[in-house]
């Protein structure tokens, strides 16, 4: 294992541990493991909450109006075949979005040292 800092655009890509981008991040589809299989890093601090589901909600909304636009100036077709072709579409591009911005996002809450929001404490000030 390397010291050397690993890249949170790679390992949030490849789905890796955001410390030593080894390890799996994921054990199911998008259930995190408890820590890290090589460096044990704990997973359990991340949370990337809804932030991934925005990301993909705007980049697959566009890919599939736009798709849809194209096609219906070039072919326009009837109507059921928008629905067979953008509905498969809308939810294979957002599985196949969701895992590596998911694992991003936490790559970059571990890279900024990102927690939840508290409030401070007197002796703080
Ligand atoms: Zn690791």
């Amino acid at each position: 294992m390397t010291d050397q800092p690993k890249s949170w655009f790679t390992t949030g890509l490849t789905c890796r541990c955001p410390r030593c981008g080894e390890g799996p991040l994921f054990m199911g589809f998008l259930k995190l493991h408890h820590q890290c299989t090589h460096c044990q890093l704990d997973y359990s601090g991340f949370d990337s909450a809804d932030g991934p589901a925005v990301f993909v909600m705007f980049i697959a909304g566009f890919l599939v109006v736009a798709a849809a636009i194209i096609v219906e100036v070039i072919f326009a077709p009837s109507y059921w075949v928008h629905l067979a072709l953008w509905i498969p579409f809308t939810v294979i591009v957002s599985m196949l979005l969701l895992r590596p911005f998911k694992a991003t996002l936490i790559a970059l809450q571990y890279v900024n040292d990102a927690a939840e929001g508290r409030l401070a404490d007197k002796e703080d000030e």
